[in-house]
């Protein structure tokens, strides 16, 4: 958790037709950090190890997510900083030697060590980059090392992976002129990637990669031939990254619900001159999957009312989803962040007028969910129990970053997501 003093709400009007209206607020946050981020990754990337040089509490915060799911070795550890470290006393180095030596040792398979700073390692400015740099060096040809920041200061959760993947493009090789490609970008599920492979192959676009891989050692090379497409909205600082390598964007609304997938995959038939005929061709079985099974749940959703608080940065094409495909009413859009260059294509597919925020202020935003009282409020889970206490209901937004919900086959499964804490609350008689 993290929090920082009250400000002044700011009100920022948004370019575009709808014109919905973006406050920014900046008070008391409730968010986890981006170490968070490691579960998602560390379960893609399948031969990478995340090592999180931090205190006991970044232990603990890690422990804690990862128990929601059941590993048999799990490919993350806490080089943990004493006191003395923390006065200065000690050199927090040889710590972390003494780690990278016993991961090497006792796992094998292990090809990329990721070291993950923390709050603790920031603020006494333990210089990561370096220590990746000495480490890569020592185990040249074993294991290669990387960094990245996956500290709560300032930040939310998703951004680890952001923070991760920004890394990631720097060690990216260049490619040659004239090779074209389209790189993916934002971690998918296994089932998700696959899916989405087979239908670029149908539509004849690519060569298709993604990033990150599955193999920590697949670097696949980008350059002024490679366009590239977000899978995840919260992932700016990777867009910029691979815009600085000469990479080109594919702006689109991102692959959430029938619609948005459609309109994804659209956007990447058309950067590839892929025929409308054959784009319709090739994805007609599987949208009218997707709108039958989102059809289903639309039943249970229609006319509710929804807040989201600022949490994953999946809020906005979220709420999108949600009002456009499943005819909810839109109380408050909450993001923790607003990135208008990467919601270029979303903002304008919001009703006009709604109320979006961009930061947080924790007690304004509560007392305005007390007064809208909606059916439903998307929150982090420690906001979630005092909220269901006083009879409103909830859904854990942490809950969708481990669940597949992009793409047609899962459009039906993201909708479920929201009716069933509803049906809970019909069975119980609320
Ligand atoms: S990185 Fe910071 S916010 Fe995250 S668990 Fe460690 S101390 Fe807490």
């Amino acid at each position: 958790m993290s929090g920082h003093p009250s400000q002044a709400a700011v009100a920022l009007p948004v370019p575009g037709c709808t014109e919905p209206r973006v406050t920014q607020e900046r008070g008391q946050r409730a968010v986890f950090c981006g170490l968070t981020s490691i579960i998602w990754l560390h379960r893609k990337i399948q031969d990478a190890f995340f090592l999180v040089v931090g205190s006991r509490t970044c232990a603990h915060l890690i422990q804690s997510a990862a128990g929601v799911m059941i590993f048999a070795e799990p490919r993350f550890a806490t080089a943990v900083l004493q006191d003395r470290d923390l006065a200065g006393i000690a050199d927090c180095n040889d710590e972390l030697d003494r780690v990278v030596a016993q991961v090497i040792e006792r796992r094998p398979e292990i090809k990329t060590i990721f070291l993950v700073s923390s709050c603790p390692s920031e603020v006494i400015k333990l210089d990561l980059a370096n220590a990746a740099q000495r480490l890569g060096g020592h185990y040249a040809g074993r294991v290669r090392f990387a960094e990245y920041s996956g500290s709560g200061i300032e930040t939310t959760f998703t951004q680890g992976e952001d923070s991760c993947l920004k890394g990631l493009v720097a060690d990216l090789p260049k490619a040659p002129a004239d090779r074209r490609s389209l790189l993916i970008v934002g971690t998918l599920p296994d089932i998700v990637e696959d899916q989405f492979s087979r239908l670029f192959g149908e539509l004849g676009v690519g060569p298709v990669h993604f990033l990150p891989a599955r193999s920590s050692t697949d670097l696949v090379a980008v350059g002024p031939d490679t366009s590239f497409l977000l899978a995840q909205p919260y992932l700016g600082e990777t867009a910029r990254a691979l815009l600085k390598r000469g990479a080109r964007a594919i702006s689109a609304p991102f692959p959430l619900g029938a619609e948005g997938t459609r309109e994804w995959l659209r956007a990447a038939a058309n950067a590839w001159d892929v025929a409308p005929e054959r784009f319709e061709q090739v994805i007609a079985a599987p949208l009218a999957r997707a709108e039958r099974a989102v059809a289903r749940q639309r039943e249970a959703l229609r006319g509710k009312r929804i807040s989201f608080l600022p949490d994953s940065q999946l809020e906005i094409p979220l709420a999108r989803f949600l009002q456009r495909e499943c005819g909810m009413q839109l109380l408050e859009v909450g993001t923790p962040y607003l990135d208008q260059q990467m919601s270029a294509a979303e903002l304008p597919l919001l009703p006009g007028g709604v109320r979006i925020t961009e930061g947080q202020d924790l007690d304004r935003q509560l007392d305005r969910v007390r007064a809208d009282r909606p059916d439903l409020t998307v929150c982090g889970l420690g906001i979630a129990n005092p909220l269901e206490a006083e009879g409103l209901r909830t859904k854990w937004s942490i809950e969708l970053m481990f669940t597949p919900i992009q793409g047609f086959d899962q459009a039906g499964d993201l909708a479920e997501l929201f009716t069933r804490p509803l049906n809970r609350q019909n069975r119980l008689g609320f």
